[in-house]
């Protein structure tokens, strides 16, 4: 009867999940989807909790009360522009807890002095070598994005050719453990190999690439812990493993479109590498320098803008400011939209977060391929804290690292205002000839505090 609920529970949570899931892909639905999949969530771990003979209601307690402590700190402290650094160290901690269920299931059979069935003995090779290299190969990118080490790409000689046989080897002792999984040295060989795997595949990877690396390792830490389920036999596991498994996955390649590169090239190419010599061979120019008030007159005679929001506006929390501002220019009869592109910021749907949390109305939030067309027909592109996405280098350049990556084109509008502090270039490390462009004029400054002039300016002119 008991196990009949919990099986019932699990039906139930992993609908909630899914439905949770669909609700997170739009911005409008995203909070009410959140709160279905936590729900969801609570309804898989009470059915968990009476699982016959698992449960050590103590234990869990302390796990529960230590997980929650350190979660609560963690989602308390950590900035929202260090999200992907965060989301690397869950993924870590996730594929280092299947590690440890794959381990001690083993190690568990070996005392009954029985052997894992079936698919469970692939399943506990799978969580080991799936979730080893998760734990370590996030620690690494942690560690490169909290910039605690180097955070271009590391590369060195017969790289490809030595990871590869290191990943032979692994191979070798995973199907050794499958045939004989008394053999517990070789699972452990094969555990600190799959530790040694995650840092080697991800120290070549560097730059701009990181988020999108990020995204894969959450799939294998879904994947991961769906191994684990079959281990366990836990449908809940699968389920839940399986959709992270997946929707990491359609978000890394959503992320690879998006910087117009392939899942390989990511993987294996290097990037920032290329990236620091691209960087000396960058376009050069005289930029021009304005002010506030210059940009008060031109808004003055504009009947169209359209702002481009970038990582800047998230590190000057210029979000509620740029509001404010629109509803300015909305309040004198200036059409005003917002141009997201996708990998605008630091992580994907970020400009949509912060722009959202100052209450900009959805509907002034258009993607990149739907605002692309207006901007030749459009008074002042202004770019706030953004300079990758709006590189027009990556249409014409073929030597830059950033060429082919699909950008706002800013440069096709009338007049085009960049706000940001210097002339240093953005995340890819690459110079942007928008900025020497006769249509461009640049002021210097900290995003939300320029916006905050530029709106007393407009107050003065019209006052
Ligand atoms: P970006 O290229 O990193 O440029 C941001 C600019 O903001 C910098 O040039 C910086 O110039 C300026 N800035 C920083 N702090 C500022 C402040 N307080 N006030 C004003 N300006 C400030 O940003 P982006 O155009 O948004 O492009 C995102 C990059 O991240 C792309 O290369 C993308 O491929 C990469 N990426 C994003 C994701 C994602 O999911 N979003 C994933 C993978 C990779 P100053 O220092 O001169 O101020």
């Amino acid at each position: 009867m008991i196990d009949q609920l919990i099986q019932y529970a699990y039906l139930i949570g992993a609908v909630l999940l899914i439905l949770g899931m669909r609700d997170l892909g739009s911005p409008k639905t995203a909070v009410r989807g959140n709160i279905i999949a936590s729900v969801g969530m609570l309804v898989l771990v009470v059915g968990t909790l009476f699982l016959h003979g698992v449960v050590d209601f103590p234990v869990i307690l302390a796990g529960v009360v230590v997980g929650s402590a350190v979660g609560v700190f963690l989602a308390q402290r950590i900035e929202m522009t260090a999200m992907p650094q965060m989301v690397a160290l869950l993924n870590g901690f996730g594929g280092g807890a299947s590690t440890l269920v794959a381990s001690a299931e083993l190690l568990s059979y070996e005392r009954a002095g029985t052997l894992p069935e079936g698919i469970v003995s692939y399943a506990i090779v799978a969580g080991a070598l799936i979730g080893g290299v998760t734990f370590t190969g996030s620690l690494i990118a942690f560690a490169k994005l909290q910039e605690l080490m180097k955070g271009a790409a590391i590369a060195y000689p017969l790289q490809k050719t030595s990871n590869a046989l290191i990943g032979l080897v692994v191979l070798g002792l995973c199907a050794a453990v499958v045939i004989d999984p008394h053999a517990l040295l070789l699972y452990a060989v094969l555990v600190a190999a799959s530790l040694i795997l995650g840092v080697l595949l991800v120290i070549p990877i560097g730059g701009a690439d990181m988020p999108v690396v990020i995204s894969l390792l959450n799939s294998y830490s879904g994947l991961a812990a769906c191994a684990t389920g079959f281990v366990l036999g836990n449908s809940a596991l699968v389920i839940g493993g399986s959709l992270v498994g997946a929707s990491g996955l359609i978000l890394t390649k959503i992320m690879c479109d998006a910087m117009n590169r392939s899942l390989t090239n990511v993987l294996f190419g290097a990037f920032g590498a290329v990236t620091e010599s691209a960087t000396a061979a960058g376009p050069q120019g005289t930029a021009k320098g304005y002010t506030p008030e210059d940009a008060a007159v031109i808004f003055g005679n504009a009947r169209s803008v359209i702002i481009v929001p970038g990582y800047g506006m998230a590190v000057a929390q210029a979000q509620h400011a740029v509001r404010e501002l629109a509803d300015t220019l909305g309040a004198s009869g200036i059409q005003v939209k917002f141009a997201i592109h996708p990998v605008a910021g630091r992580m994907p749907g970020h400009m949509n977060v912060l722009l959202a949390e100052a209450d900009v109305p959805y509907d002034q939030l258009v993607e990149m391929d739907e605002i692309n067309p207006e901007f030749p027909e459009t008074d002042v592109a202004l770019v706030l804290g953004a300079n990758d996405v709006v590189n027009p280098m990556a249409r014409t350049e073929k030597s830059s690292p950033i060429y082919g990556m699909p950008i706002l084109d800013v440069d096709r509008a009338t007049h085009v205002f960049v706000i940001k502090r210097s002339m240093n270039p953005g995340f890819a490390g690459v110079q942007n000839p928008l900025f020497f462009n006769d249509n461009t004029m640049m002021i210097f400054g900290d995003a939300k505090k320029v916006v905050l002039q530029i709106i007393e300016a407009i107050r003065d002119l019209e006052s």
